[in-house]
């Protein structure tokens, strides 16, 4: 068994995406003992319209907000990958860095932004999300894609599904009616971002996005996603 086995990896653009899109499920996740293990592709060094923001010291301020976020939430671990913030390309050297990660941690899921989210859908998110997808299928899956992860002993990982957040075509609900506050909490803790809405306002816009994704269930908050499943139990 591989010590850093997680059972969820969140593959996030930027520092705070993660916690919009799925912070609530992920709570209920490490409640329930999972391990959950963040990767965070982009330093988000340009986000901001702070015009006397510096770039160096928004990378140190996001990587402390988005580690205290994570923390809040019971996630084990957080991969900062640096990459700059609107910089994000669909390299071969990008693939393998998660093709690399999904073989140590072997995840059974694996979140990220949908990437056919049509229109206005920043750069990072669509390539975030379509990388990590081809590192899951067929990349992290073959073992001939990296013969030298293999001489490394990283192993071929077969994930069982992954989950899609800000989704055009939703097909799965989950239910976060019990960890929405500590969504809300890890969000508050990325100030940088969202520090000037007050609370009040901030967790009322909250709650009536997810009372919306919530609809046709029988619970009141929901997140929700694209669910594909790849492999089912008795294919693997
Ligand atoms: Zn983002």
């Amino acid at each position: 068994m591989n010590s850093k086995a997680a059972q969820v990896m969140v593959v996030t653009p930027h520092p705070d995406d993660a916690e919009y899109g799925v912070a609530g499920t992920v709570a209920r996740w490490t409640n329930e003992g999972k391990e959950v293990v963040y990767v965070v592709c982009t330093n988000g060094d340009k986000g901001t319209s702070d015009t006397n923001a510096k770039s160096d010291e928004l990378v140190k301020i996001r990587e402390e907000e988005q580690m205290a976020a994570a923390k809040s939430l019971g996630v084990s671990e957080v991969i900062f990958l640096g990459h700059p913030d609107q910089g994000l390309e669909d390299t071969p050297e990008f693939r393998k860095e998660l093709v690399r990660l999904i073989r140590i941690y072997r995840p059974e899921t694996v979140v990220t932004a949908d990437p056919y989210r049509r229109y206005v859908w920043h750069r990072d998110h669509r390539i975030a999300g379509q990388v990590t997808l081809d590192a899951v299928f067929p990349y992290a899956r073959d073992y001939l894609s990296y013969p030298d992860l293999m001489k490394e002993g990283l192993h071929p990982h077969k994930v069982r599904e992954i989950l899609l957040w800000a989704s055009e075509d939703v097909n799965y609900r989950s239910d976060i009616t019990k960890t929405f506050h500590l969504k809300l909490n890890a969000l508050r803790c990325h100030k940088s971002q969202v520090g000037h809405i007050p609370l009040q306002k901030l967790e009322a816009w909250l709650r009536e996005r997810h009372m919306i994704m919530a609809e046709g269930e029988d619970f009141q908050l929901a997140e929700a996603f694209h669910r594909v499943e790849i492999w089912q139990s008795w294919l693997r």
